[in-house]
């Protein structure tokens, strides 16, 4: 089993986010940038969700993309989930990093 058949959510720990926006160049459907300098997740309305540990599904076709964010995220903020369980795939406190 790949992360990549399960449905994903993904979120930000804006404590730790660098503002250096590597996130958005990857994926920029799925973060941006806010007038704070700091990412946040989008939505598929393309509105921020600035709630504290708020997440938003991974598209599919931007899973790949949204992975290379975690991957290289200086700040090692952003957590991809599975949705089914709850757990963390992808980032600081995945088990199973690839
Ligand atoms: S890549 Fe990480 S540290 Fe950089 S802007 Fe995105 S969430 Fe913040």
């Amino acid at each position: 089993m790949t992360a990549q058949d399960e449905s994903l959510d993904v979120w930000i720990d804006q404590e730790l986010c660098t503002g250096d926006g590597i996130c958005s160049q990857y994926a920029p459907d799925v973060f941006e940038l806010d007038i704070d300098g700091l990412a946040y997740v989008k939505g598929a309305d393309g509105e921020l969700r600035q709630e504290e540990g708020a997440a938003v599904p991974v598209p599919a076709d931007a899973v790949r993309d949204v992975v290379d964010s975690v991957k290289d995220c200086p700040g090692d903020c952003i957590h991809v989930r599975r949705v089914s369980d709850g757990v963390e795939v992808y980032g600081p406190e995945a088990v199973d990093t690839p």
